[in-house]
């Protein structure tokens, strides 16, 4: 379950920013994660309720935003979108592609309460 692992990773970056922003409590967590990480969202929120048990961010809302995946073709240059795993470009056809948007996993907004009560 890789969704584990990374609300592992998610967690420590989200205490050390909550830390850092004198949060007292922690209130709602976005994720940005790219198409391409193929995660799960259900395994995630249950993850997070779990490693978030008795700490600043126990009860806090989790959302999710998936950026879908976006290459750019190394023939004609330009950016297109993916549906599935089928690199393709969208323009001229080439197999001759990089990927420029998919496998994003930042943490994106935190928000909370803060030891000055505003
Ligand atoms: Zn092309």
């Amino acid at each position: 379950m890789h969704e584990f692992s990374i609300i592992t990773e998610l967690f420590k970056i989200m205490e050390e920013t909550a830390h850092a922003h004198n949060l007292v409590k922690v209130e709602s967590v976005i994720i940005h994660a790219g198409a391409l990480r193929q995660i799960h969202k259900a395994a995630l929120l249950a993850a997070w309720q779990e490693i978030t048990q008795s700490t600043i961010a126990e009860n806090s809302t989790l959302e999710l935003t998936v950026l879908p995946a976006r290459i750019r073709c190394l023939n004609c240059r330009k950016e297109s979108g993916v549906e599935d795993i089928c690199f393709v470009c969208g323009f001229c056809s080439s197999g001759e592609v990089e990927v420029i948007q998919g496998n994003e996993l930042i943490l994106h907004t935190i928000r909370g309460e803060n030891s000055h009560g505003d």
